[in-house]
């Protein structure tokens, strides 16, 4: 019989000592928490790998942290603490490497104005994040007649001009994730899912789902090389779309573009003319209590601006936000598409841009970040944040089960770290106060 906690072999029955063997509560916590980080972690460097960036370090404190997690290796708080940390800073080096990556292959991002819908003729809609099997996909389709449309978090596309150079990238069609069991089956031709988040198909569109590499669901077809002559047959073979056009929408915030409108905006802040800072997005759930970041969003005043990124952002990009005018550079959106989850990079850029240009901490700005936690890459991205010192951010719906009540309360004493409240005209209040 193997000890529930430390799979120990025990003497006929399980062991219930915890603390005896060290795996408490607070250890097997951090141990999760250091988990699901490293595979956040892994899902970028996966992306930044296929775009040819590696790092010998990161590398190193995967395996060291993975190490750190073996039965009876590691069950010191102190010291699993610093490798969670740790995860945050191997984290930031990746999330560069893939902004790196992305901009060295595709371009610097621009300001984009995207079509949302679908137009007539043949198409194959591409979810997920990765831009490789986007560029291959878009290679192997040229002159075929067929529209490709991303899906989700493949939205920043657009904004690449490498990727937005080819004619038949023709628009955006739908949402976030959870609700691409409507979008997959109205949508009449193949979909190619390239990464998570992916949902098992039902009978309506399964044969017409196709998924990259590690990507697999039960009834799908997954494809083992970037070869996507199968997704163009099905795509010839499918039920042409018509032309539908739900709207259009301006994104391709990159960090550098907000970067050189730096000046400006402390001149904007210095004249009154914008006074808080936003960051609201990340992974985004199905689960009720999520549309506390839609009101959040929607009541935020009109001297701020709002960066958004990551499919958080399909909860709150319907609003219409206006506009915030800059001295010399006319006027900017109040609501900044930056990007995919792991453009947090950016926002943290952004973040270090104000800082400097204000002369003051990150800690010291006008700026309340407010995220939507799902799954691992929003784990290892809020390590980053906490590995920067960054504090006072909001996290939400509800605390990950794995954090436990004693490390949440170190969190919150070292970071001031807390979950969103209930009523969110009051918390954009506050947070504009500064209280
Ligand atoms: S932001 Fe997170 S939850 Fe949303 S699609 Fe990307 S990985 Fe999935």
């Amino acid at each position: 019989m193997f000890c529930n906690q430390c799979e120990q072999v025990k003497d006929g029955s399980a062991c219930t000592e915890i603390g005896v063997c060290g795996k408490d509560p607070d250890v097997q916590s951090l141990q999760e928490t250091l988990l699901y980080g490293l595979k956040g972690m892994a899902a970028y460097a996966h992306h930044a790998r296929r775009l040819g960036k590696v790092d010998e370090d990161v590398d190193a404190f995967t395996e060291e942290a993975l190490f750190s997690t073996v039965t009876n290796v590691n069950f010191d708080i102190e010291s699993l603490f610093e490798l969670v940390l740790e995860c945050g800073k191997q984290n930031l080096r990746v999330m560069q490497m893939l902004d790196e990556g992305h901009t060295e292959r595709y371009g610097t991002p621009a300001p984009t104005a995207v079509y949302e819908g679908t137009k007539t003729g043949p198409g194959i809609l591409v979810t997920g994040h990765d831009m490789v099997d986007l560029h291959d996909l878009l290679e192997q389709t040229k002159g075929s007649g067929i529209n490709i449309y991303t899906h989700g978090e493949m939205l920043p596309a657009h904004t690449y001009p490498e990727l937005k150079k080819y004619d038949h990238l023709v628009g955006h069609y739908g949402d976030a994730w959870q609700k691409q069991r409507i979008e997959f089956a109205q949508f009449t031709g193949p979909t190619l899912a390239t990464t998570n988040c992916v949902l098992i198909p039902p009978t309506a569109y399964k044969d017409r789902l196709f998924t990259t590499r590690v990507t697999a669901v039960p009834g799908g077809k997954r494809l083992k090389t970037n070869d996507f002559s199968e997704v163009i047959k099905c795509a010839q073979e499918s039920q042409p779309l018509t032309d539908q056009q739900v709207g259009e929408s301006t994104i391709g915030f990159h960090h550098k573009v907000i970067g050189s409108l730096a000046g400006q905006i402390v001149d904007a802040v210095k004249a009154g003319a914008l006074q808080h800072f936003f960051v609201i997005g990340g992974c985004d759930g199905a689960e009720p209590g999520r549309n506390y970041f839609a009101r959040y969003a929607a009541n935020t005043p009109a001297n701020s601006v709002v960066l958004t990124l990551g499919c958080g952002k399909f909860r709150i990009r319907n609003e219409d936000f206006g506009t915030v005018k800059l001295n010399g550079a006319g006027e900017i959106p109040r609501l900044l598409d930056m990007g995919q989850c792991n453009d947090a990079y950016g926002a943290i850029q952004v973040a270090v841009a104000l800082s400097q240009a204000f002369n003051c901490s990150v800690n010291d700005l006008p700026l309340t970040i407010v995220l939507s936690w799902f799954e691992q890459k929003a784990v290892a991205v809020l390590l980053t944040l906490l590995h920067l010192g960054v504090k006072g951010i909001r996290v939400g719906p509800a605390a990950p089960a794995f954090i436990s009540p004693n490390v949440l309360a170190i969190l919150q004493d070292k970071f001031d770290l807390g979950l969103i409240g209930n009523d969110p005209i009051a918390d954009v209040k506050a947070a504009v106060a500064g209280t």
